[in-house]
């Protein structure tokens, strides 16, 4: 790939900075269209947002409160769409409300219903008013006292880095090149001062190269700004960063394939329990902050809050020794000019197409369920910036990399689709690849050498906190397995002892960041 973006002679027609959710979206589009396509991400693919979703290919209940008919529409339309084309990583998955007082199983009955008549002919199941009975029967462990009963809707889940890894698989199966680790670090302009390509750096070599192109797209989400300020230094900001967290338990908090979703926590959000590779992820929040950064922290009352809105639902209520990994995400949200919203849970999650005046076309909010609907708009854009061959965009019918229909029959490798049957094969090679890597997670160690060998995977940290899924599952879980994952890639890349140790000291650094912090008046520990 990187041998392929450097001895490039002509332009390409398209560089995406950004590798996430909206720059894989846009590469698969434009390399299945015909057009050359090179990706460019400073980091691992997904080391931003992508890989910190709430795992919800959904609509959006909260934006059908919003009153955001038009956004709802589409988002359910996208992920029946998304479901077509990636049946091995979009499921269905049921939801119910758990109602305590007399007015919410008619107001949420009636609100769901309307959800899922937008949904058409996308729909994933009709929502229904449970008994009491029946609401504990499909949740166990909900508070008991006060319950009167429930309203079970259907959304989707996904695991977020699986499915951007098969995204950037798509668009290389389509003829696009693909880079981690491999920043644009100019954005150049030609003598009309209208931008013709961008300066890469290989971080590994630190070498930088030259690449031409007919239109340059920014799809660099909470980083967006800065990109912009690449081509100009003056560009006011767009990007207004909100983060939110999620606490991963173990998967007794749910028992069973049902979720819980809370609609009006106290701070007025929407809070989700959902089972997920068999644990409990619970969140989100959504709190401004200053910044963008690749790893944000919680903040002590996020961590409170989660955990006693949790417990108003739960019988048994998590915890902070419970809590198994804690991972936060940013926001990419967006606020063009004047005076909007001042919270940012009330700003819009529509996305943005902006053409700076030196040609810079930047994608950026949304949601990972529209990616693809983005895309389109952005590759529409393009073709006319750049004066690109018009073709149409093919991907709503488009399989996605690994696409097999009934995946969940084939076990803890399901994820991974048709790819499951090759990583299943190396895993015959030795008896050693076959084994656990730990045993509180189903990861193998042939996992680890099809993501170095297929998935592009150059670090400890890309296999346990994106191509496999340990440190967002079990932060101490992902420490024991680190050794293991570090030698078996040292062998398969050629590295030595110093390259071990060191990716070992970096993801020891790392992992203790997604371990709970201490109780900050009582030092509680986290003991598991
Ligand atoms: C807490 C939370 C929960 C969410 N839950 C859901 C959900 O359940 N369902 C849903 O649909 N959506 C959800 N979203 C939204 C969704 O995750 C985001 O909209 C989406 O991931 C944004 O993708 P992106 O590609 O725009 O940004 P990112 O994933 O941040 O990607 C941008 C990339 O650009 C790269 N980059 C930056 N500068 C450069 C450079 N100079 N050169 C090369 N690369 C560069 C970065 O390294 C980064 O990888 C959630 C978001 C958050 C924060």
């Amino acid at each position: 790939m990187l041998q392929q973006a450097m001895s490039r002679a002509e332009p390409f027609d398209v560089v995406v900075i950004g590798g996430g959710a909206t720059g894989a979206g846009v590469a698969v589009d434009a390399a299945s269209r015909g057009l050359s396509t090179l990706l460019l991400e400073r980091e691992d693919f997904g080391k931003a947002t992508s890989s910190r979703s709430t795992k919800l290919v959904h609509g959006g209940v909260r934006y059908l409160e919003q009153g955001n008919i038009s956004l709802v529409m589409g988002a359910l339309r996208e992920r029946g769409i998304l479901r077509r084309n990636a049946p091995h990583l979009v499921h269905d998955v049921p939801f119910v409300v758990p109602n305590y007082s007399w007015w919410e199983t008619p107001f949420y009955g009636i609100g769901l219903r309307i959800y899922d008549l937008l949904a058409g002919q996308y729909g994933f199941g009709k929502s229904k008013i449970l008994s009491r009975e029946e609401t504990l029967e499909r949740l166990p462990t909900l508070r008991q006292d006060g319950l009167r009963g429930g309203v079970i809707y259907h959304d989707g889940q996904f695991d977020d880095a699986r499915l951007l890894i098969h995204l950037l698989a798509t668009s290389a199966d389509h003829g696009a090149t693909v880079l981690n680790y491999a920043p644009a670090v100019e954005i150049r302009k030609g003598p009309d001062g209208f931008i013709c390509g961008v300066v890469a750096e290989d971080r590994e070599s630190a070498q930088r190269f030259t690449v031409d192109a007919s239109v340059v797209i920014n799809a660099t989400g909470i980083f967006a700004d800065e990109t912009r300020r690449l081509a100009d230094p003056s560009a006011p900001p767009i990007m207004v960063p909100s983060q939110g967290i999620h606490l991963v338990l173990d998967g007794s908090f749910l028992r069973g394939n049902t979720a819980i979703m809370v609609p009006h926590t106290s701070d007025g959000r929407v809070l989700f329990a959902i089972p997920w590779h068999g644990h409990t992820v619970v969140g989100t929040t959504d709190t401004p902050i200053d910044a963008p950064s690749y790893e944000p922290r919680p903040f002590e009352h996020e961590i409170a809050f989660v955990l006693e809105t949790a417990s108003e639902y739960l019988s048994h209520p998590p915890r902070r020794e419970d809590v198994l990994s804690v991972f936060v995400g940013i926001r990419p949200l967006v606020k063009l000019t004047g005076a909007g919203p001042t919270t940012t849970s009330a700003l819009s999650r529509d996305h943005t197409v902006h053409i700076d005046d030196s040609g810079l076309l930047t994608i950026a909010g949304g949601k990972w369920t529209t990616y693809r609907h983005m895309a389109e708009d952005t590759v529409d854009h393009a073709i006319m910036l750049g004066k690109l061959p018009e073709r149409p965009c093919v991907t709503r019918e488009l399989k996605i990399h690994g696409y097999i229909e009934n995946a969940a029959t084939t076990g803890d490798l399901a994820v991974y689709g048709s790819d499951a049957e090759l990583i299943r094969a190396l895993a015959l090679e030795s008896p050693r690849l076959g084994e656990p890597l730990d045993p509180s997670l189903p990861s193998i160690a042939a996992e680890v050498i099809w993501a170095v060998r297929e998935e592009m995977a150059r670090t400890v940290e890309d296999v346990l906190a994106r191509r496999t899924r340990a440190l967002f599952l079990n932060a101490r879980a992902a420490l024991r397995m680190a050794p293991a994952v570090a030698a078996l890639m040292a062998a398969e890349m050629g590295r030595d002892q110093a390259w071990i140790d060191g990716e070992l000291a970096r993801f020891q650094a790392l992992a203790a960041q997604y371990l709970p912090p201490l109780h900050p008046e009582t030092g509680e520990p986290a003991d598991r």
